[in-house]
C-alpha cells in the first residue's frame, strides 16, 4: 500500500489530525512529531504525508523531500543543546520496525548517555 493514506496507520491519522501529536514541522509533503515514547527529550519523526510503508516502497522524489527535513530537524536539535544526533530509519520487524509507515527518527545524543541505538 503506499502513495495516499491508510485509516488503519497511526501516523496517516496523525497527518489526518485525527490523531494528536507534537509538531514541530510541517510543509506540503512532510511532517516531523515528536517520538511518544522518546529515547530523549526532543526525540522526533519525520514522516511523509502519503503513506508508504518503508524504504522500499517510496519513490525517490518523495525520498528526498524526507531527508531534507532530517537534516533541518537535526540542525535544530543541535542548535537545542545535544552534542550529537542519531538518524535512524527502520524497515521490516526483523530490524524494529514497528509503525508500517516510513519515518526517520531523529535522535538527540549526549556525552556518556550510553544509549545503544
Ligand atoms: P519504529 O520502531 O517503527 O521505527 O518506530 C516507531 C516509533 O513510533 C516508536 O519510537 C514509537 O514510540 C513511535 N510511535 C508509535 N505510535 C505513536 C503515536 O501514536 N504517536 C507518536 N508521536 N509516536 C508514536
Ligand atoms: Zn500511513
Amino acid at each position: 500500500m503506499s502513495g495516499k493514506t491508510m485509516d488503519s496507520c497511526v501516523f496517516c491519522k496523525i497527518v489526518k489530525g485525527e490523531l494528536k501529536s507534537q509538531k514541530v514541522y510541517e510543509d506540503e509533503n512532510v511532517i516531523a512529531f515528536l517520538d511518544i515514547n522518546p529515547i530523549h527529550k526532543g526525540h522526533t519523526l519525520v514522516i511523509s504525508k502519503k503513506h508508504y510503508d518503508n524504504i522500499y516502497e517510496i519513490p525517490e522524489e518523495e525520498l528526498e523531500k524526507l531527508i531534507v527535513v532530517v537534516k533541518k530537524v537535526a540542525i535544530a536539535i543541535k542548535k537545542l543543546g545535544a552534542d550529537g544526533v542519531n538518524i535512524v530509519q527502520n524497515n521490516d520487524e526483523a530490524a524494529g520496525q514497528r509503525v508500517f509507515h516510513i519515518h526517520f527518527h531523529v535522535v538527540p545524543r549526549y556525552h556518556g548517555d550510553k544509549i545503544k541505538i
